[in-house]
């Protein structure tokens, strides 16, 4: 059976009850949420200026609290997978603080440090960009499994910010806002992260995925409203933890790829190009290459496919995008390659892929709903029974909750 997920009423009840306990008497007044995300295709690209496609996910990050007096915001997050201590006390920026001035040294408030997951937490006010924020107090609960490739860091990242808008508002600009969380991770937690996933967090829509164009930040909505089929997540249950730095040294390979290639980014570059300079690149580098040219068109012509309602075109664009990752680019592993090959077997699965950075995390499926089951026993059982499942619905982005 697939997990079932908390609903948002839920999350804002263990909210409040934490608040309570852990602050006094008083209910939260503010509260935001911001969803973690899967990825159906469009796998490392963001970051060489190429097209993405994911979906905003039922999984998502709650933050409630209220404004204190002072200069002071206490932080505590539910989560048992972060490291300790759970509760982070801050001073605030004064006015006239600006991001631009540079990280802050060692030892200031917005500093990043330890415990790990407060630097989502610093990075965020840090770059937040409607200084000075008023004191404050808050809690922090989630639905979205904690460095599964589902994008927990940019569901918190984004349920802050968008917290921090209800405390003193920006000027509600979506797209800066989601530049100002992915630099709260680049910067405090040190991922040199793409944009895929804050963008898709903030502008997640109901019942649609979204084409995005991660040159110009744009996105285009694609419906997935056919009741007879379903994308389902499968958490391999493993991390490397090798991920984040293989990961930087991707996106370094790519950067040099495209400086040969005398290109801004391997955006620009085409395959008869990469072709035409096999030899300069080096067998490294033009396998990296090959698989991001390749899969930029692959994700433009996927959000084509579903469109039309194509889904054994779509199926099979998600497959060579498997291979592509796991043989040019070369960030799936076996649990990851168990998981689709397990899945392909089933009849009734259009195609099946790792989803996310890779090297562990999660494989995301397309298939009818009237096999659903039948794919998850099998999987199960060929993957030894550690898997778990989700139902990926499309749902909607970051916003205010109102609290009664
Ligand atoms: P992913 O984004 O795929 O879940 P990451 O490694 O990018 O994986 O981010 C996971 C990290 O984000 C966690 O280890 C933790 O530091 C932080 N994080 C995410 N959600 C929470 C939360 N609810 N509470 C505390 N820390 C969190
Ligand atoms: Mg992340």
């Amino acid at each position: 059976m697939a997990t079932p997920i908390p609903s948002l009423n839920q999350l804002v009840s263990q909210a409040t009850g934490l608040f309570k306990q852990m602050f006094g008497d008083e209910a939260p007044k503010i509260a935001a949420c911001a969803p973690g995300r899967v990825n159906l295709i469009g796998e490392h690209t963001d970051y060489n200026d190429g097209y993405v496609l994911p979906m905003a996910l039922p999984l998502v990050t709650v933050v409630a609290g209220s404004a204190s007096p002072g200069r002071e915001a206490s932080i505590i997050t539910a989560s048992e997978h972060a490291d300790e201590p759970r509760r982070i006390d801050l001073r605030l920026p004064n006015e006239g603080f600006s991001p631009s001035a540079g990280l802050p040294k060692e030892g200031l408030p917005l500093a990043p440090g330890l415990p790990y997951w407060a630097n989502y937490v610093r990075g965020v006010i840090h770059h937040y960009r409607a200084h000075p924020l008023p004191g404050f107090r808050a809690v922090v609960v989630s639905s979205v499994p904690l460095g599964a490739g589902l994008s927990s860091s940019a569901s918190l990242e984004v349920a802050l910010y968008t917290f921090l808008q209800q405390l003193k508002p920006d000027d509600g600009d979506k797209i800066s806002k989601a530049v100002a969380c992915q630099q709260a991770e680049q910067t405090h937690a040190g991922v040199p992260c793409g944009i895929m996933d804050q963008l898709v967090s903030v502008l997640g829509l109901e019942g649609h995925a979204l084409l995005i164009d991660c040159r110009p930040l744009e996105s285009i909505p694609v419906p997935l409203t056919d009741p007879g089929l379903v994308f389902l997540i499968t958490n391999s249950n493993v991390k490397h933890s090798l991920a984040s730095s293989k990961y930087a040294l991707r996106r370094e390979q790519c950067e040099n790829a495209a400086a040969i290639l005398g290109k801004a980014s391997l955006r620009d570059a085409t395959m008869k190009e990469l072709e035409a300079s096999r030899d300069h690149l080096g067998d490294v580098a033009y396998r990296r290459a090959r698989h991001v040219i390749g899969e930029i068109s692959r994700t433009v012509r996927a959000a084509e496919y579903l469109k039309q309602g194509a889904y054994q075109e779509f199926g099979k664009v998600m497959v060579e995008s498997h291979n592509s990752l796991r043989d040019l680019y070369e960030v799936s592993c076996k649990d990851l390659d168990d998981l689709v090959e397990a899945a392909m077997e089933v009849e009734g699965v259009f195609g099946s892929r790792m989803t996310g950075g890779g090297f562990g995390g999660c494989t995301i499926t397309l298939l009818k709903w009237q096999v659903i089951d039948r794919t998850i026993q099998h999987v199960q059982e060929r993957y030894g029974g550690s898997a778990t499942f989700y139902v990926a619905t499309p749902s909607g982005g970051a916003r205010a909750l109102q609290l009664s």
